[in-house]
């Protein structure tokens, strides 16, 4: 994402607007706005504060609410009574909303920070700023609401700076507010601020004469104050309980009901014994309101019941997935051993796997066979250790971490929690979140969790969790050797097939709610859709894609009233429009200084052509393509190998002095690293010096050395699975991989002859074609 865009909470506000750096609360009451805070406090406290055109829409639309806001910081939050809760903000920058992201459950936005347009002629805005200054003094002596040198203070040197403070103390019409908000042009605020300022000061000077009128207001609103403090007295007297004493009661009796250990029970008497003595509408009320509500929704001693028969677990885990077969096994294995020692204490299970291979749904799958309830808590990006255990109390604002947030959503304390995610965590000053999981992971010391904010032990050991990431790479080494790792690897394009036949359209058409006669896929639509709609390894964008056609397919049906639909290729080629990817397929002839080689990214396997020409020249080594920095030091390593061993292939041992050497590797525009191309380059290179062709059906993979050792790569499934795609039929892999082949599932091994090798002899020997 661009450097100045964010994505944000919005709240969208009622008849206020803010301006950078006023600091101002609110309260909000909306359950989407309260939503929306809870979501900034446990990221990073920002939001996005935009005034709604009118302020009676209850739920705004897009339409409804202004595109130019402030981003803001939440400092503080308190709860007051009812479902209320004040907030206090402090503006940051303005922004510009580009994009809705979310509606549901809360409003969550892309903004562009704007920042302000300086002025260019500084005589002009000089004279500007000085008249917005002389006009804001006589507002303030007008109006007499503040001070003039308490707002314009020394420090505030920039105009744009000034003209927004000065906004932000102005009693003014919305639309003037959003005016003034909207024009980041510094100079055209500051004309506009003037004549707002003008113009209110007109105002406040006949209001003087209507002085009395005004005073007449005041003095009502103080009578109202002094006869409600009289009705108060008058209800005490009368032995009335008022609000304040009701609300102690309740929570008293949740209290006596909640069935709390000892402890908590004790610590919840004493923070409702300070609160009785706070007062509800005082800051410290607010702060004890939340907290006795976190500790009543906390499930201390909920639990569900365990099933742990392992036929059920079985059927509900072959029920819900296709294939998978040694993460099916290994789950049960596991389940078995914890249900013979009768605890569920032992390694943490880790599925490891690219992303949208099911390992979110198959662990749901293990809390549905196990009756446990799900949570599901997202570590991708957490860099501080109070995010997983929240700020102590003091800290203004602070809210338990996400472990016990996870544990309330749950609502019961024995839910299978799952840590998705752990490879992306990252540390700094803040402390490393790591530990903490390790305390959380640990059976020995997680029956007695503490969270910063709860300052209460939390048992956690009858947790099941498990923790899923995309690569082992990047988890921490203690975490790692605490863990037990399930890989689950990418799917083949029939598996892929099974499981959109019968997991992916079945799910959509229950979620669209639509009769399973009605739309029905071909066997070869649905092969369709994975060849050249969809470049991963796992089923994600299948399954976004597979929900779409289903969509257009009910929007058809309505329109031209039909009864049922057959998705086929075409149907599927006119709804989704032109195929998006179309693979590389291997050439029809073997050529000379073309070699395919296989690479392995994020996506799943692809196949990488590497082309060599050759030209009259001074020995340069050109490389174009978009390699990364190990690719390119992995070809200049293949060129030293080809230099130091020309007489071996029969090529002109000077050619280093008269000749060019051009490497690309086509589709320029994707980045492409890493060593497991070097065997392709030398293969390459050695065919173009040489004049001699290579084999078109041939495809390789391995690192090189530079005495032409092959050395192991990783992904073998995955390329093998490109290469068939591409209509390869004989692989060359590295001597060390070979104890991968039984990953490779049968339909695609008893495709492919696989050549072995351990140095580039071999390559040259099995790629090279001999006699032209
Ligand atoms: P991950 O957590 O690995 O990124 P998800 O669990 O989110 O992946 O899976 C994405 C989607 O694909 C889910 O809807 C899931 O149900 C479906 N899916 C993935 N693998 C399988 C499978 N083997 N059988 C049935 N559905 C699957």
């Amino acid at each position: 994402m661009d450097k100045d865009m964010k994505v944000i909470p919005l709240i969208p506000l009622r008849g206020i607007t803010i301006f950078p750096y006023m600091v101002l609360h609110f309260d909000v009451g909306r359950e989407k706005s309260i939503l929306a805070l809870e979501e900034a406090m446990l990221s990073d406290q920002k939001i996005f504060l935009a005034a709604q055109k009118e302020a009676k829409i209850e739920e705004p639309d897009e339409d409804d609410i202004f595109n130019i806001g402030t981003i803001c910081n939440i400092k503080q939050i308190l709860k007051l009574p009812g479902d209320t809760v004040r907030v206090l903000v402090e503006g940051e920058s303005r922004g510009r909303l580009k994009e809705y992201i979310e509606k549901e459950p809360f409003l969550k936005v892309k903004i562009e920070v704007l920042e302000d347009k300086e002025c260019v002629e500084s005589q002009k805005c000089e004279a500007l700023v000085r008249s917005v200054k002389k006009s804001f003094e006589q507002y303030t002596k007008l109006s007499g609401s503040i001070p003039v040198e308490t707002v314009i203070t020394d420090d505030l040197d920039s105009p744009g700076r000034l003209s927004d403070v000065v906004s932000s103390y102005l009693m003014l019409k919305q639309e003037s507010k959003q005016e003034l908000l909207e024009a980041y042009d510094v100079e055209e605020r500051l004309e506009k601020l003037l004549e707002i300022l003008t113009n209110e000061v007109d105002i406040l000077k006949l209001e003087r004469n209507i002085g009395a009128k005004v005073k007449n207001k005041i003095d009502k609103v103080q009578k109202e104050y002094y006869l409600r403090e009289q009705l108060k007295a008058i209800q005490e007297e009368l032995g009335e309980e008022d609000e304040d004493k009701k609300e102690i009661a309740k929570y008293k009796n949740k209290i006596n009901k909640a069935r709390l250990p000892k402890p908590v029970k004790e610590k919840a008497l004493y923070e409702l014994d300070r609160l009785k003595n706070s007062g509800s509408y005082s800051a410290e009320g607010g702060v004890i309101r939340t907290y006795l509500d976190w500790i009543l929704d906390l499930p201390w001693n909920t639990e569900t019941k365990d099933n742990l028969d392992i036929k059920t677990a079985r059927a509900v885990l072959e029920k819900e997935h296709y294939g998978l077969e040694d993460v099916k096994d290994r789950i049960i294995e596991y389940l078995a051993v914890r249900k013979m020692s009768n605890s569920l204490r032992g390694p943490i299970l880790c599925l490891v796997g690219p992303p949208g291979v099911g390992k979110t749904s198959i662990a749901r799958s293990i809390a549905n066979a196990l009756n446990r309830k799900f949570v599901r808590m997202s570590l991708g990006g957490v860099r501080d250790e109070a995010e997983i255990r929240g700020h102590r109390k003091t800290y203004v604002g602070a809210i338990p971490g996400r472990i016990i947030y996870g544990m309330k959503q749950a609502k019961s304390k024995n839910p299978l929690f799952l840590l998705d995610e752990i490879d992306k965590m990252s540390n700094d000053f803040r402390g490393n979140p790591a530990d903490a999981l390790l305390e959380i992971l640990d059976a020995e010391q997680n029956n007695t969790y503490r969270d910063h904010y709860l300052e209460l032990d939390f048992d956690l050991s009858n947790v099941l969790f498990i923790t899923t990431a995309n690569s082992l790479e990047t988890i921490p080494r203690p975490l790692l050797d605490r863990m037990e790792i399930i890989e689950v690897s990418g799917y083949t394009s029939e598996e892929k097939f099974h499981i959109c036949k019968d997991h992916l359209i079945t799910k959509k058409l229950k979620e669209h709610e639509i009769d399973e006669e009605k739309i029905k896929f071909s066997d070869a639509s649905i092969y369709y859709l994975i060849d050249h709609y969809t470049r991963e390894s796992g089923v994600r964008s299948l399954e976004r894609k597979t929900s779409s056609v289903i969509r257009k397919a009910v929007a058809e049906m309505l329109e031209k009233d039909k009864k049922n639909i057959i998705i086929t290729v075409n149907k599927v080629k006119s709804y989704l429009g032109p195929e998006i990817y179309i693979y590389d397929k291997a050439d029809k002839e073997d050529k000379v200084g073309v070699v395919m080689g296989m690479a392995w990214t994020g996506y799943g396997g692809d196949t990488l052509p590497i082309e060599v020409t050759v030209m009259p020249g001074t020995g340069k080594l050109e490389l174009t393509g978009q390699l990364g920095d190990v690719m390119k030091e992995s070809a200049k390593a293949g060129y030293s190998y080809v230099r130091a061993n020309a007489y071996k292939y029969g090529i002109d041992k000077e050619f280093y002095k008269n000749k060019d050497l051009h490497i690309h590797v086509p589709e320029g525009a994707v980045p492409k690293d890493g060593p497991s191309a070097g065997v392709t380059m030398i293969t390459a290179m050695v065919s173009a010096l040489s004049e001699k062709k290579v084999k078109h059906n041939v495809a390789m993979t391995g690192e090189i050395t530079l005495t032409g050792r092959v050395l192991p790569i990783g992904g073998l499934k995955e390329k093998s699975l490109a290469a068939y795609r591409a209509g390869i039929d004989t692989v060359i892999i590295p001597k060390d991989n070979e104890k991968d082949l039984f990953k490779i599932p049968k339909t695609i091994k008893s495709k492919l002859n696989y050549i072995i090798a351990d140095n580039i002899d071999i390559v040259l020997k099995s790629a090279i074609v001999k006699n032209d």
